[in-house]
C-alpha cells in the first residue's frame, strides 16, 4: 500500500488526560503546553478553567462557552511532533462528552496522585479505554508529598485497573525526602530541586546501580533505591512496546507536576512511543490513516456563541486522507455531499481558520444542527465510523412541564438536546413524562436553561428512582413479550431504540436474569 501523507501523520499524537479530579491534569496539562511554547506562563490554563468554574450559575458559564470551545483540543508542537491533547471536561461538567472524547484519541497519559492512588473517576474512564485497548501511559503525580509507597500504589493500578504496570523511572524517597528519580532504561538519575526554576532538577548519568557515583549523590537513600530496584526485578514488569501498544501494559513515570519534575521526561517517552493515528474500524472495513481519500468522525457538538441561531460546532476526527478548506465530503447519514467550507483548528491559544489537517487531527465544523454525534464523512466512499457510543446514564430526573400547551416544544428540544450528545431522553412506552438521563448531574441544569432560552419552555424536574439503564435488543418475538411485561420501566430514548430502566443494580441483574434471551447493552452506537 501507498503510504499517503506519511511524515504528516507518524508525526502526530493526539491524547487526553484522564484523572479524579484534584489529581493534577491542569497543572500538566499546563506544563505540556510551556514546553510546547504554546503558553508563556503558567497559570493560563488555569486562568481558563477558573473562569470556566468560577460559578455555579449556568447562566454565567453559558457566555463562557467559548471558552470552553478553545479549551476543547489543545494543539502544540513538541521537538518535531505535533500534539493534539484533548479535553476530557471533569469536575462537575463530567458528562457523556468525557467518555466519547476518548473515542477520537489513539493513547491517552492517566494521573494518578500519590497520596490518593486510583480514584472513582479514574477507573470510570479507564474502563472505557479497556473497551478500546487504548495504550496508556501513566504519571504518578505529587512526589513531593508524603504519599502511598511506590509497589503499593503500583499494585493498587494492576489490581483495580486489570493492568500490567511497567515502571519506568523509580523515586528516591518521597515528601521532604524526595531526591529525584532513577530511570530504570537509561540508568540516569534525575534530581529533584523544588528551588530550581521550572524544577527539573540536574541529570547526573551514572553506570546502574553499582556505581559508587551514586552514593556520592545520594548518600544514605541509595541503598533504598537498590532494595527498590531489587524487590522491582522480581515484582514488575518490563517495558514492552507491543504491550503498552495492545493497551495490556502501561509504563509508569514519577514526578512532581506542580515543579515540573518528571514532565518532560514523560513527554519525551511520549512522542517516542504512543501511538500515530491508528487504524480505525467502520461497518464495512478497517481504515488506515495513509490512505489519500479524506475520511473521520463526529465525536462532539458544542452549541456555540449563539445559542439563538442555533450555532453548533460539530468536533471532528480526521481518520484518514488530508483535509484542506473548502472541500467537498458525503456526509454519510444523510447521503449527499457538502462542503466544508467553515471549519476551525483548535491551537492552544485561539483558533484559527485551518487549510489543511490531516488523520489525528480534529477540526471544528460550525453547522446548523445538521451534523450529529457519530456522522462520518468520507470523500465518496460508503463508509461508518463504529465506536462513537452513548453510554448509559447514571443520573435520572422526570421532567414536569409547566405549560402544557408547550409539550410540542418541549419534546423538540429534548430531542434536539439529546442529538447534540448534552443528556438522553427516554419516552416512556406506558405514560407521558419524559425522562432525562445524564452521566454528569450539572448536565441537568445545562437541560433547563437551554429549554428555557432556547426553546422557550419552562419546566422542572421531580426525582425518580432510576439508578441505571441499558438498551435493550432482540428476537421480535421475545422483545413484544418483555415490553408487554415490563412497560413499566420501558421507555424509547432519542432514537427510538427500546431502554430498559432500572431502579437498583439488584433489579437490573435479576431482569437480566429472566430475560437470558435478550441482549442488554451499556452503551448503544449512534444509528
Ligand atoms: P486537576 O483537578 O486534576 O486539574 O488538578 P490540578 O492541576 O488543578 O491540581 C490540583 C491541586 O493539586 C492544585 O492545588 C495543584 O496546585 C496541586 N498539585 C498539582 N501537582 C502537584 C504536585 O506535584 N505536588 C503538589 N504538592 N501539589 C500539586
Amino acid at each position: 500500500m501507498i503510504k499517503h501523507n506519511q511524515q504528516e501523520i507518524d508525526r502526530r499524537r493526539t491524547f487526553a488526560i484522564i484523572s479524579h479530579p484534584d489529581a493534577g491534569k491542569t497543572t500538566i496539562t499546563e506544563k505540556l503546553l510551556l514546553f510546547g511554547g504554546a503558553i508563556q506562563q503558567a497559570g493560563e490554563v488555569r486562568a481558563r478553567k477558573a473562569a470556566r468554574h468560577a460559578t455555579s450559575d449556568w447562566m454565567e458559564m453559558e457566555k463562557q462557552r467559548g471558552i470552553s470551545v478553545t479549551s476543547s483540543v489543545m494543539k502544540f508542537t513538541y521537538r518535531d511532533y505535533e500534539i493534539n491533547l484533548l479535553d476530557t471536561p471533569g469536575h462537575n461538567d463530567f458528562s457523556e462528552d468525557t467518555y466519547r472524547t476518548l473515542t477520537a484519541v489513539d493513547s491517552v497519559l492517566m494521573v494518578i496522585d500519590s497520596v490518593k492512588g486510583v480514584e472513582s473517576q479514574t477507573k470510570k474512564l479507564l474502563e472505557v479505554c479497556r473497551l478500546r485497548h487504548t495504550p496508556i501511559m501513566t504519571f504518578i503525580n505529587k512526589l513531593d508529598r508524603e504519599g502511598r509507597e511506590p509497589l503499593d500504589l503500583l499494585d493498587d493500578i494492576e489490581s483495580t485497573l486489570n493492568i500490567q504496570c511497567a515502571p519506568m523511572t523509580w523515586p528516591v524517597g518521597m515528601g521532604k525526602r524526595f531526591r529525584g528519580t532513577y530511570h530504570l532504561y537509561s540508568k540516569e538519575l534525575t534530581f529533584f530541586d523544588p528551588a530550581a526554576d521550572r524544577g527539573t532538577g540536574q541529570i547526573e548519568t551514572v553506570k546502574g546501580l553499582d556505581d559508587p557515583r551514586l552514593d556520592e549523590l545520594l548518600g544514605s537513600q541509595v541503598e533504598e533505591l537498590r532494595n527498590d530496584v531489587e524487590l522491582l526485578e522480581g515484582a514488575a514488569h518490563p517495558f514492552e512496546q507491543e504491550a503498552y501498544l495492545a493497551g495490556l501494559q502501561t509504563p509508569v513515570f514519577f514526578g512532581s507536576a506542580i515543579n515540573t519534575f518528571g514532565v518532560q521526561q514523560l513527554l519525551d517517552t511520549f512522542i517516542e512511543h504512543a501511538p500515530a493515528p491508528l487504524p480505525r474500524e467502520t461497518e464495512s472495513r478497517v481504515v488506515s490513516p495513509y490512505e489519500e481519500p479524506f475520511s473521520g468522525f463526529t465525536f462532539k457538538i458544542q452549541a456555540n456563541m449563539d445559542p439563538a441561531h442555533r450555532d453548533r460546532i460539530a468536533f471532528f476526527r480526521i481518520c484518514s486522507g488530508k483535509f484542506t478548506r473548502g472541500m467537498k465530503v458525503r456526509h454519510n447519514r444523510l447521503g449527499r455531499e457538502v462542503q466544508i467550507a467553515n471549519a476551525t483548528i483548535f491551537m492552544a491559544q485561539d483558533r484559527t481558520n485551518v487549510d489543511e489537517a490531516y488523520p489525528g487531527d480534529i477540526i471544528g465544523i460550525h453547522n446548523h444542527g445538521t451534523i450529529k454525534i457519530g456522522d462520518t464523512f468520507t470523500q465518496g466512499e460508503e463508509l461508518k465510523y463504529t465506536g462513537i457510543p452513548n453510554f448509559a446514564p447514571e443520573h435520572f430526573r422526570k421532567v414536569r412541564l409547566l405549560d402544557p400547551m408547550k409539550s410540542k416544544a418541549l419534546e423538540k428540544g429534548l430531542v434536539q438536546l439529546a442529538e447534540e450528545g448534552t443528556t438522553q431522553v427516554f419516552r416512556p412506552l406506558m405514560g407521558s413524562d419524559w425522562i432525562v438521563g445524564a452521566v454528569g448531574l450539572l448536565q441537568f441544569d445545562v437541560v433547563m436553561h437551554r429549554l428555557e432560552h432556547e426553546y422557550n419552555v419552562k419546566a422542572t424536574y421531580e426525582p425518580v428512582s432510576y439508578v441505571t439503564a441499558r438498551w435493550v435488543t432482540g428476537e421480535k418475538k421475545k422483545l413484544e413479550e418483555f415490553e408487554k411485561r415490563e412497560a413499566m420501566n420501558l421507555y424509547r430514548d432519542g432514537e427510538g431504540n427500546l431502554a430498559y430502566l432500572a431502579g437498583s443494580q439488584w433489579r437490573l441483574d435479576n431482569t437480566m436474569d429472566n430475560w437470558k434471551e435478550l441482549q442488554f447493552h451499556a452503551t448503544r452506537e449512534h444509528n
